[in-house]
């Protein structure tokens, strides 16, 4: 079982500027996986872009040409669990040999290993056999190699040893090429100047470009309502209001440190000053709630912080809410602001 999904093929991932060089890159690795200087592969770019799709693509192609070799696709985050599971069933080594027996390995958004040693270790070993065996490594990855966190020093310069490519956001017409090439594929019509509308207006996402065309023909379908700009710009509106929503932990910072008139090194300090103890756990407390960062990036960023501390913070931020009528205005004041 490859769990590959042939629906993402080269053929449907439309080419652009934003995305020449990793696709041009993923061409020549399926055309000689493990023969190439582009091993590792390392796709990386924001949610959305296509990371997954061309992982996919590299490994879909490479079996239509290579039948008899093994490629494996695996989320990092599902590697992680075999592993873990493998740990505690005792058979490690069963779990190493598995992987160290495949010619193409397809591991996705490898982010997801950062600050799990004991997997890292093991990948590392992985890692080394197929390569020194000149077998085809293919990786994905939400940031380029010099920005992971919390990645061994050694698997890092790895992951430097063959090609990074960057997906980078597609240029209007790449988006125009897309939403036509999957209304297409859909057999839907729909009228020029609405495809332009939306991908005007929606830039950095290729996911989201799709799910507003989706959105759209539902609605239309749904309310037997015609197409019109006006309902492309409701839709859309619900689509950009949602991206922007993303809050960065600086951001939590600042409006916690405001609300208590403290400033963001006062809120980050050592001291066990109970307001400003409390400021801190808010603070972790919204990053935990309206980001995607784990508990040990957001310690690390809230003062230098272990993830112990932020989970207890979260954990006496919610038992405070719920005891205390001040504490419980503390929260409902910077909901507030943190949503403006
Ligand atoms: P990521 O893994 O980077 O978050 P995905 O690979 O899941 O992104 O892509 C999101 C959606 O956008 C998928 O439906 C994918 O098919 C589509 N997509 C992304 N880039 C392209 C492209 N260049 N051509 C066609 N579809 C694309
Ligand atoms: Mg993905």
């Amino acid at each position: 079982e490859s769990q590959l999904n042939p629906n993402y093929s080269f053929e449907n991932f439309l080419e652009g500027d934003s995305n020449r060089l990793a696709r041009s890159a993923g061409l020549a690795v399926a055309a000689k996986p493990g023969g190439t200087s582009f091993n590792p592969l390392l796709i990386f770019g924001g949610v959305g872009l296509g990371k997954t799709h061309l992982a996919h693509a590299i490994g879909v192609d490479i079996k239509d040409k290579y039948p008899e070799k093994t490629v494996l696709y695996i989320s990092a985050e599902k590697f992680t669990q075999q592993y873990i599971d493998s740990v505690k069933k005792n058979n490690r080594n069963d779990f190493i040999h598995f992987y160290q027996i495949i010619d193409v390995l397809i591991i996705d958004d490898v982010q997801f290993l950062s600050g799990k040693s004991g997997t890292q270790d093991v990948f590392f070993h992985i890692f080394n056999h197929l390569h020194q065996n000149g077998k085809q490594v293919i990786l994905t990855s939400d940031k380029a190699p010099v920005d992971m966190q919390d990645i061994e020093q050694r698997l890092l310069s790895r992951f430097k040893w063959g090609l990074s490519a960057e997906l980078q956001n597609p240029d209007f017409e790449t988006r125009v090429s897309i939403l036509k090439n999957k209304l297409y594929r859909d057999g839907v019509e729909m009228p020029d100047d609405i495809i332009e509308y939306v991908a005007k207006n929606i830039k950095t996402n290729v996911r989201e470009l799709e799910g507003a065309i989706i959105s759209l023909i539902a609605q239309s379908s749904f309310n037997k309502k015609e197409i019109t700009i006006e309902l492309a710009k409701q839709i859309v509106e619900k689509f950009v209001k949602n991206t922007k929503r993303e809050v960065s932990i600086d951001y939590i910072q600042k409006i916690v440190s405001d609300y208590f008139q403290m400033d963001v090194d006062t809120l980050q300090s050592k001291t066990r000053k109970r307001h400003i103890v409390q400021a801190r756990q808010l603070a972790m407390f919204f990053a935990k709630k309206l980001t995607k960062a784990s508990l040990a990036s957001i310690g690390s960023q809230i003062g230098k912080r272990d993830h112990a501390t932020v989970l207890h913070a979260c954990k006496t931020v919610d038992n405070l809410s719920s005891t205390d009528k001040q504490f419980r205005k503390y929260v409902e004041d910077i909901t507030k602001k943190l949503s403006v």
